[in-house]
């Protein structure tokens, strides 16, 4: 009954020296050394003219970065509008997230804590980032996948911002503080419940709720974003040291829990034995 516990606007700076771990998603599968945007400059980058935008452009199809943000777009008003409804007293709280478009994220989107590529979820700032430039190499690398991936991320991302608006920051941090040697364990159980909560909202959700080939797509993203996968460059003896997201199977089973039974508090993935 983890919702019951009610910590309202977790305050900005207490917790995020567990919330800047938690934006490492992406990083591990990343590309290096492309740094474009420039700090509190928005809009970004994500809105300019590049060459493959001219060729897409004379293809007929649309040029990537549209592309992104309509995916983005649509599964971000899906989301806050499900959430809305399913937790009706916290709607005010569910609908101060914000969404950012970055080319990829600098230090001062969150505080000086995290760079990279995101997306990610900054809960000081109540944000989430969406790097372009990793977000459509994600999408590609999905293939046909690629929109029910990102919608994924999306809802595994606005998950967290659930997790910050019940105080779930608040209680990683303060199991963080006693156990600190648990600390891989621990932020990978509060990962998983984001993804259990990614399935919460599919099981709700007013575009994808009765469609069974977008929910199998969303289970083939989760076959290829496990650990196991991300970190190819850790050896596989470590990961389980190391990796904070879950493997492909853990992932996939917790966003089954949420996506199949649509209980909030059937994500408790801190009370399981074995998350
Ligand atoms: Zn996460």
């Amino acid at each position: 009954m983890w919702l019951s516990a009610h910590v309202r606007k977790v305050a900005a700076t207490a917790f995020l020296g567990s919330a800047a771990i938690l934006m490492t998603a992406w990083t591990a599968a990343s590309l290096a050394g492309d740094d474009a945007s420039q700090p509190g400059v928005l809009p970004d980058e994500s809105g300019r003219s590049t060459m493959s935008d001219l060729t897409s452009r004379e293809s007929g199809m649309p040029p990537p970065v549209f592309r992104l943000q309509a995916v983005v777009a649509r599964a971000w008003s899906d989301s806050i509008s499900t959430w809305k409804r399913l937790i009706k007293s916290q709607a005010v709280e569910i609908g101060a997230v914000n969404l950012r478009f970055v080319s990829r994220l600098n230090p001062t989107n969150c505080y000086g804590l995290y760079a990279g590529q995101g997306p990610a979820y900054c809960s000081g700032n109540q944000t989430v980032f969406v790097g372009t430039q990793e977000a459509n190499r994600l999408m590609a690398r999905f293939g046909v996948y690629g929109e029910a991936g990102i919608t994924f991320l999306i809802g595994h991302e606005v998950g967290h911002h659930i997790q910050n608006i019940n105080g779930r920051f608040l209680y990683l941090s303060q199991r963080l503080a006693r156990a600190p040697h648990d600390r891989a364990d621990l932020i990978r159980r509060f990962e998983l419940q984001a993804d259990c909560l990614a399935g919460v909202w599919v099981h709700a959700s007013e575009a994808w709720a009765n469609s069974a080939q977008f929910r199998s797509q969303m289970l083939g993203v989760l076959q290829s974003v496990g650990d196991e996968a991300l970190l190819q460059n850790v050896p596989v003896s470590q990961i389980a040291k190391v990796g904070v997201h879950g493997t492909s199977e853990q992932r996939t089973r917790w966003f089954k829990v949420g996506v199949e039974g649509g209980d909030l508090d059937a994500c408790n993935t801190f009370a399981a034995a074995q998350p």
